[in-house]
């Protein structure tokens, strides 16, 4: 089976460090696995992103030397598809409507605990819809770091895949457009280590092969935040893309000799992509910017 990994970008501002990192991380072990390196843009919630920033993330990949295979996918075209899934799950009782808040869900302890799976709960309004699971995922086993144990209270909680507010949920998108983009491998930011769990349980309801998963270090900033757009994090300069560049490089574990502060943005990528081998990450899955 031929290599096919991805970067998914949420247009909720301008790549910073951190989604650099994600970015170069799996370009490069897509391309050192002579694999393809798709994009897509995960425009799935309108409140948290600006106009324009997915152009702005699809330049700065350019200005990085990351060119990626085929057309960009966005999940905003997507809506059918995803309602359609939800819809044959309602059908068939696999996914039911829940009208418990984020409060009461806050009260009861933090975890959802089935209050509506048997309510026959027949009108959608004001109400999220959950997957009822079938598949508990207990652990995983990540490329970088081993085995992975899932919080026992998530292992069989049953999620949101439309939320009350009528946008689709992150894991049902991102699963159903890996399935569609033929993903073999997921590699990603480590902040992403804890939804896994959930969307390999997705991928069994599915019926489909699951993926390998590989996790990056996170960029955290000096008082342990991670980057992201959200608080603003700083981001990256694609008019002189080097330093930044070099920046995340060393992040992901390369040691650039003095020769390669003359290299080009191109020569660095090739260099990358040849050099690159998953020993080399850091070992913590936080590192600081
Ligand atoms: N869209 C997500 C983000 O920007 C990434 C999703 C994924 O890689 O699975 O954080």
């Amino acid at each position: 089976m031929s290599y096919i990994g991805r970067f998914a970008p949420s247009p909720s501002g301008p790549l910073h460090l951190g989604s650099l990192v994600a970015a170069l991380g799996s370009y490069f072990q897509a391309k050192s696995n002579d694999g393809k390196w798709l994009v897509r843009i995960e425009d799935l919630d309108p409140p948290r992103e600006i106009p324009g920033a997915d152009s702005l993330i699809l330049k700065a990949l350019e200005a990085f030397g990351l060119q990626w295979d085929g057309s960009v996918m966005y999940q905003s075209k997507r809506h059918d598809a995803y309602q359609a899934q939800i819809d044959t799950w309602l059908k068939s009782g696999q996914a039911y409507y829940c009208q418990c808040t984020r409060k009461q869900i806050k009260a009861s302890g933090g975890y959802y605990l089935g209050t509506c799976r048997d309510k026959q709960i027949k009108d959608s309004k004001d109400c999220s819809v959950r997957l009822q699971v079938t598949h508990y995922v207990e652990s995983f086993s990540d490329l970088k770091h081993g085995e992975i144990t899932i919080p026992a209270p998530l292992v069989n909680e049953d999620f949101i895949i439309k939320r009350r507010d009528g946008l689709f949920a992150y894991n049902l998108a991102v699963v159903m457009d890996d399935i569609e983009q033929g993903i073999t491998e997921i590699v990603r930011g480590a902040d992403l280590i804890e939804p896994t769990g959930r969307q390999i349980s997705l991928y069994k309801t599915l019926n489909q092969e699951p993926v390998s998963y590989l996790h990056l270090p996170l960029v955290i900033d000096s008082s342990g935040n991670k980057l992201s757009k959200q608080n603003h994090a700083k981001a990256i300069n694609t008019t002189e893309p080097k330093a930044d560049l070099i920046n995340a490089m060393q992040i992901l574990g390369f040691k650039l000799n003095n020769d390669l502060q003359e290299a080009s943005i191109e020569e660095l990528i090739t260099w990358g992509c040849k050099q690159w081998g998953l020993k080399q990450l850091p070992k913590s899955i936080e590192v600081t910017s």
